[in-house]
């Protein structure tokens, strides 16, 4: 059984209902839209299949609505596309809108030219192009080519030198944020996050009571990188995102990067998804390459919760062969013995500390006596999170009447999600538990399980017990 989760973007490739189908059959534990793409009707009816799809398959498959957040751009080319010459002058316009050609482009900033000094960088064409800025006269930037390249139509532009200028949250987000809040997806990806203030922007815009999403920022900034800590702290569950991060900082460093975000994550007791490229040349081929197999081997190892796929599942052509793929590796690079993480000393610092040594007593115990597997009844999810973040090597189930918690669950590393009918309290709660377990084939009659709950009384929810009982 693999315990690594798999994030996978919804698109032209698999929004039909009969790809969309094998999708969830052959693996995919959270369905994520992209609201950078479509249009917002599109991916609620595409959210309501993904629940429709999953209640027929008796699956508890998380929703992720990715929000575009501030995503700057290139204007127009005339006839789509030139190449700029390293060595030539171009310049920058956030003043009108008109088609732009070899010597000049608009942007999506209008005020873009009070932002920049000269010797900044500016890069166009998703970072392919690198600009440096020579002057500018308040109305437009002029820049020297350093890096050419050929320039498309409204490709993303980086200016890493200004981006506290950019609004953290634009128009459109407002309207995917509704659309995903009315259909209840169980998270928000947070895109070109910069500070904790921009997770909580957000947060302070979440229904008040009732299911709100849980708030992923995704780190692909420097100043995220700067304020990885204090986001890491308000947020719920983070992405490394990969893909922007390699243009706002050298793609070398990405691999560090990667293992610094996922082990703070780790210690923090925060799931994390490793995002972007992981199998990229299925895009267009049945096989990935030895380089992609090692690379999400290496996340595995690195200790990720979840995989993601983006192009390969949205527009590629072999999208359920890539999840296939996925997950054969990410189970066989399990097998690895990994180093233990310890998340008591810093996730308890700022939380529940009996609850989190509550569930290290419980992963300790399972493991001493070989139980079949730890079941956590759960009414907030919160059980089941701080089991994982020990990383038993028996199963987990997180167990609960609340489809949103189940939800909420499908990302967390080596945890199975599991429906009961009820939120029972003490003995009826554990029987229930064992039950969902046994339906779900994750035990055995006469198994023993380690169960952790919480028992009634005056921390009644809270968790405070750990029982190892005969299934
Ligand atoms: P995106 O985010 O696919 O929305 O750009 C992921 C990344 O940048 O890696
Ligand atoms: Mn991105």
């Amino acid at each position: 059984m693999r315990r690594t989760k798999i994030v996978a973007t919804v698109g032209p490739a698999t929004a039909a209902i009969g790809p969309m189908r094998q999708l969830l059959e052959a693996g995919v534990d959270v369905v994520r839209l992209n609201a950078a793409h479509a249009d917002m009707e599109t991916h609620a009816s595409n959210l309501r299949q993904v629940r429709e799809l999953a209640q027929l398959l008796g699956r508890n498959i998380g929703i992720l609505v990715d929000l575009p957040g501030p995503k700057i751009r290139s204007g127009v080319i005339r006839d789509g596309e030139v190449t700029l010459e390293r060595g030539q002058e171009f310049v920058l316009t956030g003043r009108d809108q008109s088609e732009g050609d070899a010597t000049r482009v608009a942007t999506t900033l209008p005020r873009l030219a009070e932002w920049v000094q000269p010797g900044d960088d500016v890069y166009l064409a998703d970072g392919a192009i690198v600009l440096r800025v020579l002057a500018s006269d308040g109305r437009d930037v002029r820049s020297e080519v350093v890096r050419g390249g050929p320039l498309r139509s409204r490709k993303g532009m980086h200016l890493p030198s200004a981006e506290a200028h950019v609004e953290p949250f634009t128009e459109r987000d407002a309207l995917a944020l509704e659309m995903a809040i009315a259909a209840k997806a169980d998270f928000l990806g947070l895109s070109f996050v910069r500070r904790a203030e921009d997770v909580e922007l957000v947060r302070a815009m979440l229904p008040k009571r009732g299911i709100r999403p849980a708030l992923v920022p995704k780190i692909e900034t420097a100043s995220a990188i700067d304020n990885l800590e204090a986001i890491v702290r308000v947020a719920d569950a983070v992405m490394v995102a990969r893909g922007d991060l390699g243009i706002q900082m050298p793609a070398r460093r990405v691999p560090l990067l990667q293992k610094e975000i996922i082990r703070f994550c780790n210690q923090a007791g925060k799931p994390v998804i490793t995002a972007t490229q992981m199998l990229e040349s299925m895009t267009r081929s049945p096989l990935p390459t030895r380089a992609e197999v090692n690379d999400v081997a290496n996340a595995v190892l690195d200790g990720t919760d979840a995989l993601m796929l983006s192009e390969e599942t949205a527009v590629g052509l072999f999208p359920i062969e890539t999840v296939r793929m996925m997950s054969e590796v990410a189970e066989s690079a399990e097998a690895w013995p990994r180093e233990r993480v310890d998340p008591v000393a810093d996730a308890a610092a700022d939380g529940d500390r009996v609850a989190w040594a509550v569930a290290h007593a419980a992963v300790q115990a399972a493991e001493d006596l070989g139980v079949a597997a730890i079941l956590c009844p759960t009414r907030s999810g919160e059980t089941a999170h701080r089991v994982a973040a020990f990383r038993p090597r028996v199963p987990i189930a997180g167990i609960s009447a609340n489809p949103a918690v189940l939800g909420g669950l499908s990302l967390v590393w080596g945890v199975r999600p599991l429906f009961v009918a009820d939120n029972a309290d003490g003995n009826e709660q554990l029987r229930l538990a064992i039950a969902a377990a046994r339906s779900a084939g994750i035990v055995r009659d006469g198994d023993l399980v380690a169960c952790v709950f919480g028992s009634a009384g005056p921390r009644a929810g809270a968790t405070d017990s750990v029982r190892i009982v005969r299934a």
